[in-house]
């Protein structure tokens, strides 16, 4: 049994929802890998094991790689909740597997990453404790860690403190159902936008825009980034292509376009500025709302109406806020689309 060194300490693993037994085996159905597992063997995502005689385990439950005090706009998230700070809490554990990820030893469960073993009522309590308005489950995929961020989400939701998803939206339809109700706003990575892509990315392009689409569907508030690296996903038809779907959306969710830094085995170099500005150019011809990530500079959001300064951010501050507590345009009243 090849289980994750750091995952080793603990004594029992809390069993996984979303599986059944096929034969010796058992098969999960969490993301749409469907990952079949001989007793013993883990699935793609290096978290989930088949324990024979105690069918599929979540090695992952309960079990801290990071925890800090973000700014919301670190997620990010620039339309919600904006210059407040999210307590973001992480795991180890990826269902893709991208050559170039900014986080690879979380997702690769690497032995150096310090693991701590925490209650589901913890991420509700901390955040009580210090003051947080809400809680963001990140840095590694948090859909490997379903278990526990649902149970979390009971106390969160006992609480009443929102919980928001930064991930690939890697989730079959019938998990995503039940996830749904605990969760008020999500970042959704949309890496590339042709299948092919995806397929090199480990991931599945159609399963992604159906997670965007339902969770916009139940109302939820999403926002898209698009991390821009060579080689990968810098097609202008397929961007456009996707920045025509994403359009077609109601409402249309707010797009990032961020710079990549070399990582993991992708060599190539960082992504110029100036490219990151010819796509924003691109996107903004059809969506409302985007925004340029990892690079200088202030970034605005202004008015629709009247085109005054709603919120002024440098990094991850907010430098001014003109938002009305309605959620209007402090200059000429119009809605905005900013939830405070
Ligand atoms: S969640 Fe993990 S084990 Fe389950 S199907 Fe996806 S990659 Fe496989």
């Amino acid at each position: 049994m090849i289980i994750p060194a750091g995952l080793i300490s603990q004594k029992s693993f809390r069993e996984a929802d979303w599986w059944r037994r096929e034969g010796d085996g058992v098969r999960c159905t969490l993301c749409p890998h469907v990952c079949f597992l001989s007793p013993g063997e883990t699935g793609r995502c290096g978290v989930r094991i088949h324990m024979e005689g105690e069918g599929l385990r979540s090695l992952s439950y309960g079990m801290v790689s990071s925890l800090a005090m973000d700014p919301i706009e670190k997620k990010p998230l620039y339309h919600w909740k904006p210059g407040t700070r999210i307590l973001s809490f992480g795991s180890v554990g990826c269902s893709m597997r991208c050559p170039f990820c900014q986080n690879w030893k979380l997702a690769e469960c690497a032995p150096s990453v310090p693991l701590r073993r925490i209650s589901p009522e913890e991420p509700a309590l901390l955040a009580q404790r210090h003051g947080a308005p809400s809680v963001a489950f990140t840095y590694n995929e948090p859909l490997t860690w379903f278990e526990f961020l649902l149970d979390s989400c009971t106390f969160l939701s006992e609480f009443k403190i929102p919980a928001v998803l930064v991930s690939n939206g890697m989730i079959n339809a019938d998990p995503l159902d039940q996830l749904l109700p605990q969760v008020a706003a999500a970042n959704i990575d949309l890496k590339a936008f042709t299948a092919e892509a995806y397929r090199f990315l480990g991931g599945e392009l159609e399963t992604v825009k159906r997670t965007i689409q339902t969770l916009l569907n139940a109302g939820k508030h999403v926002e898209v980034t698009f991390l821009l690296v060579p080689r990968i996903n810098e097609e202008i038809p397929a961007f456009t292509e996707m920045t025509a779907w994403l359009a077609s959306l109601d409402p249309a969710p707010v797009l990032h376009i961020s710079r990549y830094f070399p990582n993991r085995e992708w060599r190539e170099p960082a992504t110029p500025p100036e490219r990151i500005r010819e796509f924003e150019v691109i996107a903004k011809e059809r969506l409302p709302w985007v925004y340029p990530g990892n690079i200088d500079g202030d970034i605005v959001t202004r008015c629709r109406n009247c085109g005054g300064v709603l919120l002024l951010r440098h990094r991850y501050s907010v430098l001014q806020n003109n938002v009305t507590s309605d959620g209007r345009c402090a200059f000429c009243s119009s809605p905005s689309p900013i939830i405070l």
